[in-house]
C-alpha cells in the first residue's frame, strides 16, 4: 500500500498521514474523540467513524463540532491537553 501523505494547515510540508491525528472538536473546540490518521482517508470519513450515526452526525455540525487532521506536536498542544482535562474550552466554559 502506498505512502498516503497529507499537508496539514499551518504545516509546511506534507506529512506520513499514518503519523497524524484526527481529532473531534465539539462546539467550544475541545477535543473529544481522537484516532490515528491511516484509519480514515477524509474528514467525512473520520467522521463516520467518531459518529456512526448520520443524525447525530448532522446534529454535531450544525452545533459546530468539527473533524481536524493534526500533526503529532498539534496533538499534543491542541487535543492533548482536553483529554487531561486541562484545557482553557473548558474553563472559559465553565
Ligand atoms: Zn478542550
Amino acid at each position: 500500500m502506498p505512502e498516503l501523505m497529507v499537508q496539514i494547515e499551518g504545516q509546511p510540508t506534507p506529512v506520513r498521514l499514518a503519523d497524524c491525528f484526527w481529532v473531534l472538536t465539539d462546539g467550544r473546540g475541545c477535543a473529544s474523540g481522537s484516532m490515528v490518521g491511516h484509519s480514515a482517508a477524509t474528514e467525512e470519513a473520520a467522521h463516520q467513524d467518531f459518529t456512526p450515526r448520520t443524525r447525530d452526525r448532522d446534529r454535531q455540525t450544525r452545533q459546530g463540532w468539527r473533524v481536524r487532521l493534526l500533526s503529532k506536536e498539534q496533538w499534543r498542544q491542541d487535543a492533548g491537553p482536553c483529554f487531561l482535562g486541562e484545557c482553557q474550552h473548558r474553563k472559559v466554559a465553565a
